[in-house]
């Protein structure tokens, strides 16, 4: 068997890695040469807690290989992954570019039987538009099956080969078998399969996410309202958290949830109920909320500062949308530094493993540390803006001597 998966950001990269992991053979493919190179020789072009030692090993074992030759791949493989992105269109849709340029590469390539696995996030619906697509353009029979995926960045590999559930959607049940099969070493204690149609599957996805980023949402309101009674935001989370019919996960106030999914996936909802004129007003009050959450911030700062950032230099610890991973798409943190730089203010900014990525996109702006306490000196305050473990209990004496003004606002 020889699996094929076609993008190694985030999601293709942990898959292809873990599947090679247990015993199978993998080619990952992308079109950005620097990744492969990179990965060829063994370093890994992102951070996820524990890649590096599976990227080693599998590597080492000559099951796994990196390619940006597609058509080759596809020649190739008898199961192919697709996991490149799905970016939001302006107006909250997806964009499916990507997807359907690697469908039609699969489609033109495909020499005999393959199976096509949907790992990407893609709109209900995608089921019918590429299975026709690949009846229309195949020579051979191409089966389309539909395996969303629920990974946390920074917790990746654990919820990969430990999942909750593993859902397969597909019209076709000896290719669902066939996909069914590649999870079985991660299925040993319990079977978390679920076996649905693909438009299940497709929806499924959107709806978990929407359901997750509403309880962040939701609490992030509270913390609101506490602010305003009085009410500390910490009892009332354990309180609610504690009832077994809630539980106490994703219910952590913040500065609102960003990265690369949340904010995509429920515009994409709200977008997927408007086609169909179903409204979806719990993600449509989500997103709205949740953007708000970040300006609500923003005040608090302003308020302290109020408004003068001339001659201020503000510290930041934090710039990955959250803990454990380098990603700064769509982070809050970052949206608040940027509206820093544009106050006046100088920011001085340090985070674990996301400031070179931090400083792609903010350049030279920003004066990066590699040390946390470097930042601090003669700064007019301290913002925590990313819940990485090494902030929580910092050493209050050093942070106390080198800032100039003692404030710190912590956000998450
Ligand atoms: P990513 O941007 O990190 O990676 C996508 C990769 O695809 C990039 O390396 C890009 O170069 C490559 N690519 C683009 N076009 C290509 C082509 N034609 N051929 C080969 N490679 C190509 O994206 P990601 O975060 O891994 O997300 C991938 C998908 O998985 C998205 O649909 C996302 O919504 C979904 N998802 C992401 C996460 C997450 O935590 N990041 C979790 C679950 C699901």
């Amino acid at each position: 068997m020889q699996i094929c998966v076609i993008g190694t950001g985030y999601v293709g990269l942990v898959a292809g890695i873990c599947f090679s992991d247990t015993g199978q053979r993998v080619i990952c493919v992308d079109v950005d040469e620097d990744k492969i190179r990179q990965l060829s020789s063994g370093k890994l072009p992102l951070y996820e807690p524990g890649l590096a030692e599976l990227l080693d090993r599998n590597l080492k074992a000559e099951r796994l290989t990196f390619s940006t030759d597609l058509a080759e791949a596809t020649r190739r493989a008898d199961i192919i992954f697709i996991a490149v992105g799905t970016p939001p269109a302006p107006d909250g849709s997806v964009d499916m570019s990507q997807v359907m340029n690697v469908a039609e590469s699969i489609a033109k390539h495909a020499q005999d039987r393959k199976i096509l696995v949907m790992k990407s996030t893609v709109p209900v619906g995608t089921y019918s538009v590429i299975s026709d697509l690949l009846k229309k353009t195949a020579k051979v029979s191409i089966d389309y099956v539909s395996n969303p995926e629920f990974l946390k960045e920074g917790n990746a590999i654990e919820d990969f080969t430990k999942p909750d559930r593993v859902i397969i959607g597909s019209g076709n049940s000896e290719a669902a078998q066939a996909v069914a099969h590649l999870y079985l070493p991660f299925m040993r204690q319990t079977n978390r399969l679920i076996l649905t149609d693909p438009a299940s599957a497709e929806l499924a996805k959107y709806a978990a996410n929407t359901m997750l980023a509403t309880r962040i949402t939701f609490m992030n309101e509270m913390a609101r309202l506490c602010d305003q009674y009085g009410a500390n935001v910490e009892d009332v989370r354990r309180c609610v958290g504690s009832d077994r019919r809630i539980g106490t996960a994703f219910l952590f106030p913040g500065l609102g949830y960003g990265g690369f999914c949340f904010p995509k996936d429920v515009q994409a909802l709200v977008s997927m109920g408007q086609q169909r004129k179903c409204p979806m007003r719990i993600a449509e009050a989500t997103h709205q909320a949740n953007s708000h959450q970040v300006e609500y911030f923003k005040g608090l700062i302003d308020q302290h500062f109020q408004g003068r950032y001339k001659d201020k230099r503000i510290a930041v610890w934090g710039l990955a949308y959250k803990a454990r991973t380098d990603d700064v798409r769509r982070s809050p943190a970052m949206h608040i530094v940027r509206w820093l730089i544009e106050q006046g203010a100088g920011v001085a900014a340090h985070d674990p493993q996301a400031m070179a990525r931090a400083r792609g996109e903010l350049g030279e702006s920003v004066a990066f540390s590699d040390s946390m306490y470097d930042v601090l000196q003669d700064a007019d305050g301290l913002l925590v803006l990313t819940d990485w473990q090494e902030f929580r209990n910092p050493d209050f004496d050093q942070v106390k001597a080198l800032l100039r003004e003692h404030v710190i606002i912590e956000i998450v």
